[in-house]
């Protein structure tokens, strides 16, 4: 299914597409009241781009300079090329402890490798322990966003999912009693794990270390409360230096819920006493998209998630029409790197009217690049025939005035006078969810001269 055919399917709920686009665009102001509250946040904008650009023209450099202190500390240190490689490493680690229990904490490159039905497959139990990421899993569904991964949740969903799940009582969707609940129920789990899984926000080549950001702390408490922690993080997620990471941090959380700073900002640098740290770097078609020229800099994407925040097209179809685990602008470029003939509609899922560029806190050129893709895309994937043919007229017709006029004129006539069901036909995809605009009599053209005219 295409996204436009997966986004009719959310739109069919009119109530719940209005919450989900109020509720992003309130995350949304948040960020930008953020933003607006730091002196030189243009400055911290293109700092970080530029870091970043110098990562991924020395990305080889920085991960072995990595590994050897991440060695030097303690950490065991796994490469893996591919989603594969990386299931069959944690599996491996896993079964080495004899472990049966797994509590994880937020990772996209998790979600991206399967990480989960896998375990399960080999009868390991996973639990995710952030909240969204936790309702999502029981619900059996994927996350919809990735800072907010329940966000297409109303809290009466969540309420009778918890009801079913954890045996809850009825409580409206009240917010308070449903956390309170999942957080005791979310303590055994924590309590009768073996492994903690984890992602990595930053990696620090410098020193080794790397950086997790939570704002429930959910991290910590299972890296801490076991005897084995894996980290888990894609081979972009190297800063050269440690003194880089306050302008990340800084970003971040501003970008991603308006908040200064994310709760827990957590540094591992080497394993505790008795205990091991485990750090998977995996590929899984990064370096491919860094050869790509034109698209390399969206793995500048620190995963604020404010690009989907800001989108219109998101806002109002909902993360899962993108049935890609990175929804939204940024998932748009990426996807399509993946599989072009599979995502080939998600860079038309855009109004390319720059927003996600404006606010993206490392400066991609979101936008840009989701224009580029169109381009290849209609090159190299089969175009609906309709579609095509109407393009190449298009074509004709725009670089031809007498034939443009003609056009107008002609298109202004039937709009006014042509029966509704032939306006609004299969070949007028716009009018299936709005009203044309009133025609005027005149283009601009006639207009213009006529208004000239009468100054005379
Ligand atoms: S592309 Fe930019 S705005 Fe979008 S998630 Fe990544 S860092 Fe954030």
């Amino acid at each position: 299914m295409s996204h436009s055919e997966k986004a009719a399917i959310f739109n069919k709920n009119e109530a719940k597409v209005n919450w989900h686009d109020k509720a992003l665009w309130y995350v949304r102001e948040k960020r930008d009241n953020a933003a607006h509250g730091v002196k030189g946040w243009e400055y911290l904008r293109d700092t970080a781009s530029k870091i970043k650009g110098n990562v991924l023209s020395n990305l080889d450099n920085y991960l072995i300079e990595f590994e050897a202190n991440a060695l030097k500390n303690g950490i065991k240190v796994h490469w893996a090329s591919d989603a594969k490689e990386h299931n069959s490493i944690v599996y491996k680690i896993v079964k080495e402890h004899n472990a049966k229990k797994v509590v994880k904490s937020k990772s996209m490159l998790t979600e991206e490798c399967h990480l989960n039905p896998y375990l399960e497959s080999k009868n390991i139990e996973v639990v995710d322990t952030d909240l969204g990421e936790y309702i999502v899993q029981i619900a059996k569904e994927t996350p919809s966003h990735i800072v907010l991964p329940a966000i297409h949740k109303t809290k009466e969903e969540v309420d009778e999912l918890f009801q079913e799940h954890l045996g809850t009582k009825p409580s409206n969707g009240n917010p308070e009693y449903l956390t309170n609940e999942a957080r005791k129920h979310l303590r055994n789990k924590f309590l009768q794990a073996d492994v903690a899984i984890t992602g990595v926000n930053f990696a620090i080549a410098e020193t080794g270390g790397f950086v997790v950001c939570t704002n429930e702390g959910n991290a910590d408490m299972g890296a801490h409360l076991v005897p084995v922690h894996i980290a888990c993080m894609g081979i972009e997620k190297i800063i050269p230096k440690e003194e880089h990471l306050g302008v990340f941090l800084r970003l971040l959380a501003r970008s991603a819920t308006g908040q200064p700073i994310t709760t827990y900002s957590s540094h591992f640098n080497k394993p505790a006493e008795g205990k091991e740290l485990h750090i998977v770097i995996v590929d899984n078609g990064r370096t491919e998209q860094l050869s790509r020229e034109d698209f390399r800099s969206s793995l500048h994407c620190i995963r604020c998630g404010a690009c989907m925040n800001t989108c219109p097209i998101y806002r109002r179809s909902g993360g899962h029409s993108y049935d890609a685990t990175i929804p939204g602008p940024i998932g748009s470029i990426l996807s399509p790197g993946k599989d072009l003939t599979k995502h080939s509609s998600l860079p038309f899922a855009s109004t390319l009217c720059g927003s996600c560029s404006n606010v993206c806190p490392v400066k991609i050129n979101i936008h840009e690049q989701l224009y580029k893709w169109r381009q290849i895309i209609v090159k190299e994937e089969p175009q609906p025939f309709v579609k095509k043919s109407i393009l190449k007229i298009a074509g004709k017709v725009l670089e031809n005035r007498t034939l443009y006029n003609f056009a107008g004129k002609s298109a202004r006539f039937m709009l006014k006078y042509a029966p509704k069901f032939m306006i609004y036909s299969k070949l007028n995809a716009w009018g299936n969810a709005r009203d044309l605009p009133e025609v005027k009599n005149t283009n601009f053209d006639d207009w213009y001269k006529a208004k000239r005219k009468n100054k005379k």
